[in-house]
C-alpha cells in the first residue's frame, strides 16, 4: 500500500442506470463547435473546422438532481446540453470503424460554461479552462450501457430552462458523429476505460440565474435536472 501524507481524494464518478456499481472518471474530454448552428451562434464557419477538443478536471462531476452554485468571476453562465460517452476499452489510433466497440455506454450531460470567461480567452488566444473547467460544471445524469450493439445515432437531444425548451435538435445533425471523434482524439492521447466525451451541444445557448430549474434529455437516454443555487460566499 502507497501511504500518502494527505487523504487520498475520491475517485469521481457517474452513476449507471438500473445498477448501484458506478462509473470511475479518469478524464473528460470535450468537442467544440459540432453542431453547424451552434457554431454560427458562436460567430464561427461550421464548415471550415475539424474538430477541437478541451478538457474538465474529472471531479467537476455532479449527479442529475444537483442543486449547482452560481459560479464565480462570471456575469454571463451558459447552459450546454450534450451527448456523453464513456470510454470502456482502451485506445490508440483507433480506426473508425472499430471505433464505436471502445464505448463502454452513453448519457446525458450538461456542458457549463463561463462564456464570458470563455470568450475573452478565446479573443486573447488564451486557455478556455477558466470559462469550461471550473467547478461543478459537468452535471451528468445516469449513464446506459451499450447493449445488443446499439450506439445513438440519431435522436431528439433538448434543454429546458423553467419549462420553456431552449435546445432541440437531434444528434443526427452532430458535424462530427461518435466514432469521429473517438477515432480523431485517439490519434493524440491513448483513450483509457473511464475516460467521458461531451461530443458538443446544438443551438439555442444561453444564461441561467440562481433560481433556475434546468432540465433535458436524449431520446433512449433518459433526462438530466439540475436547479442553479446562489452564489459561493453568499449574495454579493
Ligand atoms: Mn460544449
Amino acid at each position: 500500500m502507497t501511504d500518502y501524507v494527505l487523504e487520498p481524494p475520491a475517485i469521481p464518478s457517474v452513476a449507471i442506470a438500473g445498477e448501484s456499481a458506478r462509473f470511475p472518471v479518469r478524464r473528460i474530454f470535450c468537442v467544440g463547435r459540432n453542431y453547424a448552428a451552434h457554431a454560427r451562434e458562436m460567430g464561427k464557419d461550421p464548415d471550415r473546422e475539424p474538430p477541437f477538443f478541451f478538457t474538465k478536471p474529472a471531479d467537476a462531476v455532479v449527479y442529475s438532481g444537483a442543486t449547482i452554485a452560481y459560479p464565480p468571476e462570471t456575469r454571463n453562465f451558459h447552459y450546454e446540453i450534450e451527448l456523453i460517452v464513456a470510454i470502456g476499452r482502451e485506445g490508440f489510433e483507433i480506426r473508425r470503424e472499430d471505433a464505436l466497440a471502445h464505448v463502454f455506454g452513453y448519457g446525458v450531460g450538461i456542458d457549463l460554461t463561463r462564456r464570458d470567461l470563455q470568450f475573452e480567452a478565446r479573443d486573447k488566444g488564451r486557455p478556455w479552462d477558466w470559462g469550461k473547467a471550473f467547478d461543478q460544471s459537468a452535471p451528468i445524469a445516469p449513464l446506459h450501457r451499450v447493449t445488443d450493439g446499439v450506439h445513438p445515432a440519431r435522436g431528439r437531444i433538448w434543454l429546458a430552462v423553467n419549462g420553456a425548451v431552449k435546445q432541440d435538435a437531434d444528434l443526427a445533425e452532430l458535424i462530427w458523429p461518435v466514432p469521429d471523434i473517438i477515432a480523431i482524439a485517439s490519434r493524440s492521447m491513448v483513450l483509457k476505460p473511464g475516460d467521458l466525451i461531451m461530443t458538443g451541444t446544438p443551438a439555442g445557448v444561453g444564461a441561467i440565474v440562481a433560481g433556475d430549474k434546468v432540465t433535458g434529455g436524449i431520446d433512449g437516454l433518459g433526462t438530466i435536472e439540475i436547479t442553479i443555487g446562489p452564489a459561493l460566499g453568499g449574495a454579493r
